[in-house]
Order: C-alpha cells, then structure tokens, then sequence
C-alpha cells in the first residue's frame, strides 16, 4: 500500500532587509559563506545555510534572526531576497502543515509526515562574549526603526585629525531635544541618509557607535556623540565616495539628521566600580572607547577604582582621533598606549605589537577576574588582538583555551570589528 508522500519543510534562515543595517558582521562570521549580499541587500543562500546559529548573536540589530517554514521546493532564491523591501510573511498553509506534524498535534486528517529542519546548536564559532558583564546597567534597544525613525538636531561637527592629514575624522553631536533616547556605552545608531540609490530605493541606515557617555557628551543633555570617518575609497583602494560619511561630515550645526536604534545589548561596560577594562582599538574604533572612558572619568570622581588600559593604533598621531584629549587624562586613571603604523622614519607598529611590548601588565589584568575586554576596530586586527592575548596568557601560565572561554561566557571578551 502506497503511504503519504513525505514533505520536505525546510525552515528558511533570512535577514530582515528592514532592521539590517549592512554592516557585513553576519557574512564576516559565517563559517560557511552562506550569507551574501549585493547593493541592497544582505541575504542567505538556503542551499548553503546549515543554521549554526554563529551569525546571530554578533549581529548588532537583530535583522538576522528571522526564519520561515517553506517548502524546501519552494525556498525563496537568492534574488528574490535581493528585491525585497520587507520579509515575506509566513506562508499559513505551511506554517499550518507544520502545526499538524507538532508532536501531540491531533486531528484525524494527518498530513503527510514533514522532514522539518531544526537550527543545529549554537555554534562555538562566535569569538567574544554574546552575553553582557554581570554588572551592566540595561539597555533600551529598537526604540526607533526604518518605519518609525525619530531625529536629531546637530549641535557640533569638527574635524578630529589634522588638516594635513588624509583622514577626515569628525567628531558629531547630535541632539535629540525632548525625544527620550536612552544610551549606554558601546552601543551604536544608525543614520539614515537622505536621497536615494541609483536603483531609486531609500538608502539604508549606517551604524556609528556612541562615542559619548550615557549622561550625555555635555553631561545631563539628551545629545550622543559620533566619530565619522569620511570615506573616499574603497577597501581595494579605488575611488568612492561614502554616501553617509560625506553626509555626515559635511552636516552644519542646525541640520536635522533622521536616527533610529538604538543598537546593542552585549558590547557594554561593567558598572562595578571594581572593574577593569582593557581596552584595544584602531581608528575610529575608538568611539565605544571614548565613551567608556570619559564614563569612567566621571566615575571615578564618585568613587570607581579599576584600571584603564588602552591600546590605540593609528597611521600617524596627527591621524589619531581624540590625541590631544586622551594626552590631557591623568596618567593614574588611564594607562595609554598609542601606536602610529606609518609615521615616517619609523618601524610600522600595530596594537598587538604594544600589548606584547606590555604583556607583564596584561597578564596581570587577563589573570583578575574583574578584567573586561574590548576590541574594536578594523576587522584585520582581530586575529592579530587575539594571538596577542594567547601569547601573553601561555607564557604566564595560563591556559587560553579555558581562559577564552571563560572571558566569552563571563562577558568578558567583547570584539566589534568591521
Ligand atoms: P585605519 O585608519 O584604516 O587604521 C587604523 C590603524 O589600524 C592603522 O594604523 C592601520 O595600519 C592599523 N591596522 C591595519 N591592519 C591592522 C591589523 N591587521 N592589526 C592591527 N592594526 C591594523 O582605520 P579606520 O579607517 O579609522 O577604520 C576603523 C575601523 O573601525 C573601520 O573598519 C570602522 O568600520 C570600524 N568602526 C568604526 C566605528 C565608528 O563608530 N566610526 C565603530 C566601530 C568600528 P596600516 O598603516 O597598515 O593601515
């Protein structure tokens, strides 16, 4: 006797193309190159996709924990992803099909038993900490969205780097008046720019983290500050001209910027006042570092007491953000390291060759519990920041293996590189 045909319910893994932000963390971190993008959108080859899970913690909106049952015939392609404007919603007739094969489900026209693919375990591939330290204040996260974005009004623009510097680096205030929009340390926005891409859709937003301390860059305002790098090329080094970044930098005092998120609920500081936070950081990664520290800063005249270590690269000190205020921190409260790559004359030097350099002192706070660890940055220094830290941890005695891990489920190991 001839029973049911089986039907093959695949549970399709997509990004939400309207919370996305396009900050390639999720195609960075596939281990298996199932995520991919094009102008527009970022998208999952449901071919590819085995649902290891390690894209969705380090994703810093949520965009990427979407999923639909289809019919595995019926996965939805590569490019139909890349047209969307909103994700598709659920399929009933599917979404009731795997209903009926719920174990317990009854009813007496079963339907044919479904192979439904169930995400695998989390992967171990995820680097850092996908969990906050225990002593992080809350944050509010999605307050504002694509479809309901709120605004802000620019209250400073200047240019961090020297004129004579290649590097356009500004530093942003953006007010948001009486609009509540609470912050913590390393957390991010997005800017939505204006106009259009040249296929006529709405840019989508680009992400900045907060450079400012949650009470405020000029305490007890509703304002966050920004660091913005002006694009002019791109990574291969070719000409181009970043949409927001321009937009950004070119913004007068007065102009109003449309802001959503906002974004982050791991990469934040510890509030025990015992706390130390070691900090590595390249460029403009060292928003999340600014505003930790300057949080710190204030702290520390109510009574916090941990250390401040910081490693900061640059290509050349005129290049570096915030030198001349990071030079002005007393050298008690903040250990400073900085370390220029292309200052002429001189040996290129990274931060990972300063945390060697250092390793005595770092050893000592990778060996305090209360150490806390953040990277941010290009994502080459990732690596680099990483085989560091086990150099430094095996020639101490310690085991980096069990040390990684336990930094990774203490909270402890925060990376956001781009
Ligand atoms: P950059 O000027 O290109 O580079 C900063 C320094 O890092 C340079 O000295 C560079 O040396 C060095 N570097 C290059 N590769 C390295 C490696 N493998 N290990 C260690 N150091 C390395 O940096 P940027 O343009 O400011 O970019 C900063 C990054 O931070 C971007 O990827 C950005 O997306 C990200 N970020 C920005 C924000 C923000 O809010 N704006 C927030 C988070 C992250 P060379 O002389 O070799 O180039």
């Amino acid at each position: 006797m001839n029973g049911p045909v089986p039907v093959e319910i695949l549970r399709q893994h997509l990004i939400d193309p309207e919370i996305c932000i396009r900050c390639n963390t999720c195609e960075e971190t596939c281990p298996i190159d199932a995520i991919t993008h094009d102008g527009a959108n970022y998208v999952v080859n449901a071919d590819v996709c085995n649902r290891c899970m390690a894209c969705v913690p380090p994703c810093p909106t949520g965009a990427i924990d979407n999923w639909r049952n289809v019919l595995k015939a019926d996965a939805y392609s590569i490019d139909e992803q890349y047209a969307w404007d909103e994700l598709p919603a659920q399929n009933s007739s599917v979404g009731a099909l795997v209903e009926a094969q719920a174990p317990g489900a009854t009813g007496e026209a079963q339907a044919p038993p479904a192979a439904v693919d169930a995400p695998v375990a989390a992967s171990d591939m995820v680097r850092g900490s996908t969990v906050p330290p225990w002593s992080a204040a809350r944050p509010y996260v999605h307050l504002y969205t694509h479809k309901a974005p709120t605004t802000a009004i620019v209250v400073g623009n200047y240019r961090l780097t020297d004129d004579a510097t290649e590097s356009d680096i500004h530093h942003i205030v953006l007010d948001f008046g009486a609009m509540p929009f609470p912050v913590l340390e390393g957390q991010s926005i997005g800017i939505l720019p204006p106009g259009l891409t040249a296929d006529g859709r709405a840019h989508h937003a680009r992400q900045y983290s907060i450079a400012s301390p949650r009470d405020g860059e000029r305490p007890g305002y509703n304002n966050v500050s920004l660091t913005v790098k002006r694009i002019t090329c791109d990574h291969g080094g070719n000409a181009t001209e970043g949409v927001c970044s321009n937009y950004l930098c070119d913004l007068k005092k007065g102009d109003v910027v449309t802001v959503i998120g906002p974004f982050g609920n791991t990469f934040l500081m510890p509030n025990h006042p015992g706390s130390h936070l070691l900090m590595i950081c390249t460029g403009t990664g060292s928003a999340p570092m600014r505003a930790m520290t300057e949080y710190r800063r204030r702290r520390r005249l109510k009574g916090a007491t941990g250390k401040l270590m910081l490693f900061f690269g640059a290509r050349t000190q005129q290049e570096l953000p915030y030198f001349g205020s990071l030079m002005n921190l007393p050298k008690d409260f903040i250990d400073i390291n900085l370390v220029f790559s292309r200052t002429p004359g001189q040996r290129k030097r990274y931060v990972q060759d300063a945390m060697r350099e250092r390793a005595v002192d770092v050893a000592h706070l990778l060996d305090d519990t209360s150490t806390h660890i953040y990277v941010c940055g290009l994502k080459g220094m990732e690596e680099g920041v990483l085989q560091a830290l086990r150099e430094i941890a095996e020639t101490h005695g310690m085991d980096w293996e069990a040390l990684w891990d336990r930094l990774k489920r203490e909270g402890r190991l925060h990376l956001e590189t781009y």
